[in-house]
């Protein structure tokens, strides 16, 4: 099947090894941590930068690096993938514990949340074991505080033999006195004598046999006991990127095998098989946790979590998990729908009004009608489409969302879907790339990397165009505004859109199951793999930065891309509908060609063409159609969603196009960005391929079948 290591994005992730720094002098800094713990909030206070945050483990897959200055000095640091551990279970794991051994860098900040120590200490002390430029930040020092759990911060340095430094990265406390540390350490080259775990009297002997001889010939590159345990692990890539770093293969050396000979006899001699040294290994360093936990965090209420438990009770309910979450989705829905009706109109009106002053001010220049064709007629009014259909909704929609996010409740959308995922033999943790795609499938794609198994990342990878992203969203909602709302009267027309809308995600849904499940016993055949899902605690979002945060980083992103792709199409449109070939433009001459096939799938030529010219982003699909329908009829101006319904219906628009524009809208070939994204991810054309043809079918064939079934029905 090609699932390879490379062919599933793993590749992807190991060019951060070598991170250039901006002037020579620059430190490099290491960044990690467990998912969730606050790590790229201190990343971006630090730097500046915008990496994504939210209440959900796992959200950050990718690497990212920036720069400070703190005092006299530049910093680089690098951000690495949120992980538990450092022994290479996943792509994640192994991408962090290898830049912290080869990376080199001066000083490595683990980030732990003070709300469950314990845990974050294994991490804490697995890069110890690595390194003792370690400085540890222990954040949510603020929930923790809420939460009545006491940090003794000085017992803890002193037990852990590294700085350790208090911190609510949220409203920036602590974070000076963390560059003042990181900084100390950069500068000076004493040697830290870290905390040493000591593991059992078998495993001790074992290492003491190998460690002297590669203490010699390590000469300090790297840490020599930890160096042994991994021979007598037989961690095969962890020692070809030794040879790679120390230039030599440590297993050529004669005297070397001849120890870890020695030693795995030992070791076999005391029933210590390499399962039960991973075992005995792992076991060592959580009771040591443990015991440094003891010794420094006092829990002074034993019931803080009881709310939290309390809530998710009901939140992940088998009776109300479900319909709490279909609720929730509706009222997002139909506050994002009632919320953008006026704006939107608003827009529309202040955008074609400057539209008409254009106009006039084109004809005061006596500039040529091909000019004003162009700019204002092509450019101009795609532009204004763009922005007046689809900015209302998405400043509402994205900051509710984020919400929803930091509060931390996509986590538990994953747990209630998570029964349905393994009954398609697919990973629960799906739903989660399935909520980033809400956003944008590109982003859902990259998401994916959260999936450990290459086939389930596979299936979630050719699924994740089943979720509507931002793009297609203004897309739905204008249609069942026009269609479906627009039957009733009065305040219901929003309830019935948002019904309407979150009936349309549903179908995604099911679609998305249903081909999860095709592929699980097809091309991608497997069981589905069992994993651990954290449920976070509930966060406070912060909602000021919340809604400014999303505006801006998402709002504006989107509908600059969205702008940026419109205005070249609205050209190209204008274009081809105002060169005749044979008595006919360009553009009827292709909606003609195209016309049976579509209205075999309930739509119509222009429709399918608008659904094709927008393949480098789906937010113009609409203002083609609209494009399109103007130049071959007859109203010239539209400022009104029903106005824009009449130039719909007067085009042969009934509620079975609008049924199968919506359904074609959810299932139809990714967005160009999406698809290069897959192509990145997953290094194969192949797969790139069958992401792109699967929804594609999919829409054909349910348009097709949906369509001929009203006919055949008569319900026309
Ligand atoms: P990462 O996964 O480790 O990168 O974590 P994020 O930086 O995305 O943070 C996870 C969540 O914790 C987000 O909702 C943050 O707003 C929140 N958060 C981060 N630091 C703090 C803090 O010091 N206090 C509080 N209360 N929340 C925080």
């Amino acid at each position: 099947m090609g699932l390879t290591n490379q062919s599933t994005g793993r590749g992807a992730m190991e060019n951060t090894l070598y991170i250039e720094r901006a002037l020579k002098d620059d430190k490099v800094i290491a960044l990690a941590g467990n998912p969730n713990v606050g790590k790229s909030t201190v990343f971006n206070s630090l730097t500046g930068l915008k990496q994504h945050t939210g209440n959900w483990p796992g959200k950050t897959v990718t690497n990212a690096h920036g720069r400070y200055t703190h005092i006299d000095k530049g910093f680089i640091m690098v951000d690495l993938p949120g992980t538990y551990s450092l022994m290479a279970n996943s792509a994640e794991e192994e991408v962090a514990r290898d830049f912290i051994c080869f990376g080199n860098p001066d000083a490595t900040v683990v980030v732990a949340d003070a709300t469950c120590l314990e845990r974050n200490l294994n991490l804490v002390l697995q890069t110890l074991e690595i390194t003792g430029k370690v400085v540890v930040c222990v954040n949510l020092l603020d929930e923790a505080k809420r939460k009545k759990i006491r940090i003794d911060l000085k017992t803890l340095s002193e037990q852990l033999g590294v700085p350790v430094i208090g911190t609510s990265a949220r409203s920036g406390k602590g974070l000076n006195e963390l560059m003042d540390t990181v900084y100390a350490m950069s500068q000076s080259d004493d040697k830290a004598q870290p905390l040493k775990i000591t593991y059992d009297e078998a495993i001790e002997s074992a290492v003491s046999i190998i460690e002297p001889t590669l203490h010699a010939l390590l000469r300090g590159q790297l840490n020599s006991r930890w160096v042994a345990l991994k021979l007598l692990d037989a961690d095969v890539a962890l020692l070809d990127a030794i040879r790679k770093y120390v230039g030599f293969d440590l297993v050529d050396n004669e005297t070397v095998t001849e120890k870890v000979a020695q030693a795995r006899a030992l070791l076999i001699e005391r029933q210590t098989d390499s399962d039960a040294l991973r075992d005995r290994i792992v076991s060592s360093i959580v009771r040591r946790a443990e015991a440094i936990c003891a010794n420094t965090v006092k829990f002074e209420n034993l019931m803080y979590n009881q709310i939290d438990r309390r809530i998710d009770k009901v939140l992940t309910s088998k009776v109300f998990g479900l319909p709490i979450m279909l609720a929730l989705l509706g009222v997002i829905f139909w506050l994002t729908i009632t919320g953008a009706n006026y704006p939107s109109a608003l827009l529309a009106d202040g955008l074609f009004w400057v539209e008409d002053q254009l106009t006039a001010f084109f004809s005061w220049l006596g500039a040529p009608a091909w000019v004003h064709g162009v700019l204002v007629l092509g450019i101009y009014r795609t532009l204004a489409w763009v922005v007046s259909v689809m900015l209302p909704p998405m400043t509402i929609f994205f900051p509710l969302f984020t919400l929803l996010e930091d509060l931390g409740y996509l986590p538990r959308v994953a747990f209630n879907l998570d029964k349905y995922f393994k009954r398609a033999c697919a990973c629960g943790k799906q739903a989660l790339t399935m909520c980033m795609g809400f956003g944008c499938n590109a982003a859902g794609v990259v998401g994916c990397r959260i999936i450990e198994s290459p086939r389930e990342r596979l299936i979630a990878t050719i699924t994740n165009n089943f979720v509507p992203c931002n793009g297609r969203f203004p897309t739905l909602i204008a249609v069942i505004t026009m269609f479906f709302a627009a039957v009733v009267a009065g305040p219901f027309q929003s309830v019935i859109s948002a019904m309407v809308l979150v009936a349309v995600i549903l179908f995604g849904i099911v679609m998305t199951l249903f081909i999860s499940k095709l592929l699980s016993k097809t091309m991608l055949k497997g069981v589905p793999s069992s994993f651990t899902l954290e449920l976070p605690p509930y966060r406070k979002p912060q909602i000021g930065r919340v809604i400014v945060r999303s505006i801006f980083d998402r709002t504006l992103f989107v509908l600059g891309r969205a702008v940026s792709v419109a205005a070249p199409a609205g050209l190209v449109i204008w274009g081809l509908a105002n060169i005749n070939v044979g008595g006919l433009s360009l553009l009827a001459h292709c909606a003609a060609l195209l016309d049976p096939f579509a209205r075999l799938i309930g739509l119509d030529g222009f429709i399918l063409m608008a659904f094709i010219l927008g393949f480098p982003a789906n937010e113009i699909v609409v203002p083609i159609i609209i494009m399109s329908y103007m130049a071959t009829g007859s109203m010239i101006e539209l400022d009104s969603l029903d106005q824009l319904r009449q130039l719909l219906v007067s085009h042969g628009w009934t509620w079975l196009t609008a049924v199968c524009m919506m359904l074609f809208s959810l299932c139809h070939w990714p967005c160009g960005t999406t698809c290069w994204t897959i192509k990145k991810e997953t290094q194969s054309w192949k797969w790139t391929a069958v992401s792109f043809l699967v929804p594609a079918v999919c829409g054909i064939v349910v348009c097709f079948v949906v369509a001929n079934t009203v006919r055949l029905l008569g319900l026309t």
